[in-house]
């Protein structure tokens, strides 16, 4: 028996939600089934221990926020972070945008009280607004459409922007226009851009000019909240006749709904996309097998991966008994490490934020704990953005608490900038060639 599903608005007019879910249905899918079993090959190969994944964006997309500038400055920034991956880290990263579907939230309350007033919390743009007034805080179903109108704006953007000549390796210095100056990460990056620039030049000069130099395979996902939404743009595929969810080629379970016999993991057992859990530091290993066996009951490389969010706090202690027993099942799953979720703070302000500090160091724990026991690091998912804005602290350019109150401009948790991101990306780079070149740990052997 399936319990009800967790975290769903509380919909007030039920026979427009209908409406709204049959529009849906009419609606052509935002990606292919077989876009989705590609993804799932990359996902293989992350499993393997032959490549990296790269999961980022947003902690929540707005439809404000659905413009050229933004979009096309999260993709520069992503690409950005995966040619560092790739050049320094020598490891072929797959690329995912936390993009083009990410507007429904899961909260701790389901109310926010401010001056007495009691209103119902804001859970995403595909259900309410954030503003502080009944209109905005009713969820409104004809939210789910633009959604879906926002994400196919993004999509169709992010697809041109990955095929269309800006994605070009020759473009390596292009990407980092006005942004060099006075920025360490931006400098940093020049100089990578220059080695990789004379790479190209010889190659070139010995005849050799790849497709894969010209443009990158840039992939969507989401957390599949909104179960009104998911089912609706999930579709049965003619080639093999199985279900899946067309709404972006890969969904995760938050870690807030994913309690099995829950109505998010019973609705992700039945589609046949690449599909990911988020792991917190509460988690025992009996629930992460039990995710296994309900997920990925055919140890299929790619289907399951586990986006651990532990805290810089918690990681070493909580993650290795999760790692050991999946390890000894037999189950290759993709281990990516969420470092934001396990470290928000409030600042004296009221304000969330995340110490770059932190970050990294629940990445580098992560590493460690996958040397040790000869597992592969195989992955990281963070919320970023491509603006400078204020929101975490630390970095190369040293945000303070006090700059917090700048640009604080997210929906829902604190977002990497933009120098944050790359610099973030150097630092994952050392931290992935230590680990090749060091290999495994040597008891592990
Ligand atoms: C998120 O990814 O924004 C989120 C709510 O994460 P988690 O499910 O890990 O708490
Ligand atoms: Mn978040």
């Amino acid at each position: 028996m399936t319990s009800p599903a967790l975290q769903q608005p509380q919909w007030p007019d039920r026979d427009r939600l209908e409406a709204v879910v049959r529009g849906l249905e009419s609606l052509p899918p935002l990606v292919l089934a077989a876009e989705c079993d590609q993804l799932k090959e990359r996902l293989a190969a992350v499993a393997r221990g032959e490549a990296f994944l790269l999961q980022g964006g947003d902690c929540a997309e707005t439809f404000a926020g659905t413009g050229a500038d933004s979009i096309g400055g999260k993709f520069r920034t992503l690409l950005q972070m995966a040619v560092v991956l790739t050049y320094a880290g020598s490891v072929p990263v797959v690329k995912v945008g936390r993009m083009a579907g990410q507007f429904g939230k899961p909260r701790s309350a389901a109310t926010e009280v401010r001056d007495g007033v009691e209103l119902p919390v804001y859970r995403g743009d595909a259900v309410n607004g954030i503003e502080f007034s009944v209109a905005a805080r009713t969820p409104d179903p004809g939210r789910l459409l633009t959604a879906y109108h926002c994400s196919s704006a993004t999509l169709n953007l992010c697809r041109s922007l990955a095929g269309g000549g800006f994605a070009d390796l020759r473009r390596v210095h292009a990407w980092n226009q006005d942004f060099v100056t006075g920025s360490p990460a931006g400098q940093r990056y020049e100089q990578l851009a220059d080695e990789i620039d004379r790479a190209i030049a010889f190659m070139h000069a010995c005849g050799a000019d790849p497709r894969e130099f010209r443009a990158v395979e840039f992939y969507s996902s989401h957390e599949a909240l909104l179960l009104d939404y998911e089912r609706a743009l999930t579709r049965t595929d003619v080639r093999s006749g199985r279900a899946y969810d067309l709404s972006a080629h890969l969904l995760w379970i938050g870690e807030r709904t994913r309690a099995l016999g829950g109505a998010h993991v019973d609705f992700a057992r039945q589609i046949r996309n690449p599909v990911a859990v988020k792991i917190g530091p509460e988690a025992t290993a009996q629930d992460v097998l039990e995710l296994i066996e309900a997920l990925d009951p055919e140890h299929e490389p790619g289907r399951l991966t586990l986006i651990t969010r532990m805290g810089a706090g918690r990681i070493r202690q909580a993650l290795p008994p999760l790692v050991e027993k999946v390890a000894a099942s037999g189950a290759l799953v993709v281990w990516v490490c969420d470092p934001m979720h396990g470290n928000t703070v409030e600042a004296a302000s009221g304000q969330k934020t995340r110490y770059f500090d932190d970050v990294l160091d629940e990445v580098a724990g992560f590493f460690e704990v996958h040397r040790a026991l000869g597992t592969h690091p195989g992955g990281i998912h963070i919320e970023f953005t491509g603006d400078d804005v204020t929101e975490c602290i630390g970095g190369g350019d040293h945000i303070a608490e006090s700059d917090l109150t700048y640009r604080y401009e997210t929906a829902c948790d604190p977002r990497l900038n933009r120098g944050q991101s790359l610099d973030l990306a150097f630092r994952v780079a050392e931290l992935y060639r230590r680990h090749a070149v060091s290999g495994p740990h040597p008891a592990r052997r």
